[in-house]
């Protein structure tokens, strides 16, 4: 899976959510995420993110944002 990380912070764009052929992105409190399970790990976000904040799941020290994208996306 692909994970938002911090520098989505007060970020104001959303070309990642545009581009998502699953739409798995969903409003976090300050910032967007990305529902683990529903992204099929495609890759197309990520260079369209202005801020560099997301990440794949295979960088060192992703868990916690997994489960911060997890908790914030299954809130809906
Ligand atoms: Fe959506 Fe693909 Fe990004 Fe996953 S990697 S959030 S499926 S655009």
């Amino acid at each position: 899976t692909y994970v938002v990380t911090d520098n989505c912070i007060s970020c104001k764009y959303t070309d990642c959510v545009e581009v998502c052929p699953v739409d798995c992105f969903y409003e976090g409190e300050n910032m967007l995420v990305i529902h683990p399970d529903e992204c099929i790990d495609c890759g197309v976000c990520e260079p369209e993110c202005p801020a560099d904040a997301i990440r794949p799941d295979t960088e060192p020290d992703m868990d916690q944002w997994v489960e911060f994208n997890r908790k914030y996306s299954e809130q809906w």
